[in-house]
């Protein structure tokens, strides 16, 4: 490409010199001519004479090459300077040649010398006479060589020279590249706190390389997240799964009783149970994870709701002997879907019988507050802890781990509450109640009447 650009620079220049230097040589011999033929005079005998003043005239020794031939109207050659000696300058006369003003052509002599050429009619003691007058274009021709040839000597230095400095600086520009990509390369799902080098955070580099850095930020935080929600899995899993084991191995080695052995499978039945709910949450967290929800928004009627939530945990609180009062807004409705915010609602529910003492009251009530329903569910339990208010809806985290093994939950109930309260662009908020227990207070965006 260089090459090219050069070529095409080195031609145009080539070009407006020639046409530069052609033109002042053309200018230089109209004005000759205007002398010459001052110079010019006819002797007694009839013959064309010059004088040899012209030849003194020091300017004009300089341009050695100038030729001139003077012609009678029909082409008699009646004038030759030295120079031009026996050769023709332009041959026969050309029709309108020198006519009304000068004419100007470029010819070859016939030694082969390249000449531009300059006429002009003109009347001599009152004979007609034309004056040709030329100069040789070798100087120019010689010159354009010379400089074509200089740039054809430097052309292969040049593009060395431009061949080199450009690989260096490509080299240099994309180091920083080379050593993101085998930086890169060392990347595996193990080595996830690695990152890649930034020189220069400003610049095209610097900006691709931060990046895919916070890619990596990311990818390695959705990785640990992973990992644990693994680790913790299988933890909760191992503990049912313990206890099944034992119950039955216990009861094998001994000779047991018809009674004794329907009390094994109950144990037995009770934990299949609890592994079940424990398996039922995470799949809804894995599901949850995934985004493979897709909410069935419908109108629902938020006390409805709460009654029929309220409904299906009647046997847990009746064998606690608590008294749940369930009141509010029958016309406050959202736009959700039905089964996830019930579960949201259970959930909460489910925590407060379970940590609510027996005899102990519990109070749901809803309200429509501006564009907002909220539901309040408030029992008489101990309640949390400041400190271990805001971790309470993170995953697997018990407060009191043996006190809440014992109720049977695996720390996924509140966390799948604020995923379904989330997912309705709703907020669940943990407040203290007046007696001392949990208030947990959910917020949903309002939707058109039931
Ligand atoms: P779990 O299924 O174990 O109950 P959750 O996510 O529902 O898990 O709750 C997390 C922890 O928060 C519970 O283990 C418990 O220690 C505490 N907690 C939740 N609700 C209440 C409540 N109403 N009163 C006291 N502690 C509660």
């Amino acid at each position: 490409m260089l090459a090219a650009v050069l070529g095409v620079y080195a031609a145009g220049a080539a070009f407006l010199l020639f046409w530069d230097l052609r033109l002042q040589l053309t200018h230089h011999a109209i004005e000759d001519i205007e002398t010459v033929e001052g110079l010019l005079y006819f002797d007694p005998a009839g013959n064309l004479g010059f004088h040899d003043d012209y030849h003194n005239h020091p300017e004009s020794k300089q341009i050695q090459e100038r030729f001139l031939e003077v012609l009678a109207p029909d082409g008699r050659v009646l004038f030759r300077n030295d120079r031009l000696g026996t050769l023709a300058l332009g041959g026969p006369i050309v029709d309108q040649e020198g006519r009304g003003g000068y004419s100007q052509r470029t010819e070859r002599l016939t030694d082969g010398t390249r000449v531009i050429l300059v006429s002009r009619r003109h009347t001599m003691a009152g004979r007609p006479i034309l004056i040709r007058l030329a100069y040789s274009l070798e100087p120019i021709w010689l010159q354009l060589n010379q400089l074509l040839l200089a740039f054809l000597a430097a052309l292969p230095a040049a593009l060395a020279g431009a061949g080199f400095a450009g690989y260096s600086l490509a080299r240099r520009a994309l180091q920083p590249l080379t050593l993101m990509t085998q930086r890169a390369e060392q990347i595996t799902a193990d080595r996830l706190d690695e990152r890649l080098p930034v020189e220069n955070p400003d610049d095209e580099l610097g900006h691709l390389g931060r990046v895919f850095n916070s890619t990596l930020d990311r990818l390695e935080s959705a990785f640990n997240q992973m990992r644990r929600f693994t680790a913790d899995a299988s933890h909760e899993l191992r503990t049912p799964l313990t206890a099944i084991r034992s119950v039955g191995e216990v009861s094998l080695q001994r000779d047991a009783s018809r009674e004794d052995y329907r009390e094994t499978i109950g144990s037995m039945l009770e934990e299949a149970n609890r592994l079940t709910r424990l398996v039922e949450n995470l799949l809804t967290v894995s599901r949850a994870d995934a985004g493979q929800y897709h909410l069935q928004r419908r109108p629902i009627a938020i006390l409805d709701l709460t009654r029929e939530s309220a409904a299906l945990l009647d046997v847990l609180i009746d064998e606690k002997s608590q008294h749940l009062r369930l009141d509010g807004d029958e016309r406050a409705t959202v736009l959700g879907d039905r089964l996830i915010l019930r579960q949201a609602i259970i959930n909460v529910l489910h925590n407060a019988i379970k940590f609510s003492p027996a005899h102990g009251d519990i109070s749901v009530s809803t309200s429509q507050n501006g564009g907002n329903v909220r539901i309040i569910i408030a029992d008489s339990g101990p309640g949390i802890a400041e400190e271990d208010r805001g971790k309470v809806f993170q995953r697997f985290y018990r407060v009191d781990r043996s006190r809440s093994s014992e109720s049977g939950g695996a720390g996924l109930g509140l966390s799948i509450a604020q995923w379904a309260v989330q997912a309705h662009g709703g907020r669940i908020t943990l407040e203290t109640a007046g007696g001392g227990g949990c208030a947990f207070q959910i917020e949903i965006p309002g939707g058109p009447e039931a």
